[in-house]
């Protein structure tokens, strides 16, 4: 699942570094704050949209995997409104401090926690029992410490601002020998939101 990590995380980073690049513009006169602020928010919106779509195909692989059948996609869509991303861009620039550095880390944690969620909201449509931890490369002290957990399929995974983990389906062989048991300190109780209407289901066909 590391190529799943390794692509989300550049996902994160071609984001920030397009976001931060219209942020100069405006701080150099081409374009107006509000400019800045729509143009980051729609690119921030087309991350969260592939972010959305690489969890879907990683979900979807891993299972395919794991269960040894391919298991379709399930289409999912970013759970991300226009309007939290436009908050993330504009609480960005009241933050007090390097404006600069805070459109950056705002634009990488919301890609991040775009992606993170659509994950999550993936591993409830395909009925994913019990997960794992996957740590990022320099991922933190606290998520190494999480790292090992085995937590129920409902359970949202813990992520701090800018955290680049993700997760992992644990227990899914063909003849069950289920893991789901597990600590539950990072389930946080959320309830998962419904998703009545799945897009388009795609084959996805892995070489095992
Ligand atoms: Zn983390």
């Amino acid at each position: 699942m590391s190529d799943y990590t390794d692509t989300l995380n550049a996902l994160a980073t071609s984001t920030e570094t397009a976001v931060v690049a219209l942020y100069e513009r405006f701080l150099a006169g081409d374009i107006t704050e509000a400019e800045f602020v729509e143009l980051g928010t729609v690119a921030l919106e087309v991350a969260n949209a592939r972010g959305a779509a690489l969890a879907d195909l990683a979900l979807a692989t891993q299972l395919s995997v794991q269960r040894k059948e391919p298991v379709p996609t399930v289409g999912l869509s970013s759970t991300r409104t226009k309007t939290v991303a436009r908050q993330a861009i504009l609480d960005a620039l009241t933050e007090d401090g390097d404006a600069t550095e805070a459109v950056r880390v705002a634009v990488r944690a919301e890609t991040l926690a775009g992606a993170q969620d659509a994950y999550h909201e993936g591993m409830q449509e395909q009925g994913v029992k019990a997960w794992t931890r996957v740590l990022n490369s320099g991922a933190c002290k606290l998520c190494q410490d999480l790292a090992g957990d085995v937590l129920p399929g409902h359970a949202e995974m813990y992520h701090h601002k800018g955290c680049g983990c993700s997760q992992k389906p644990v227990g899914e062989e063909p003849n069950g020998n289920s893991t789901r048991s597990g600590r539950s300190r990072n389930n946080r109780g959320r309830n998962t939101r419904g998703r009545d209407a799945a897009g388009p289901r795609n084959v996805v066909t892995v070489a095992i």
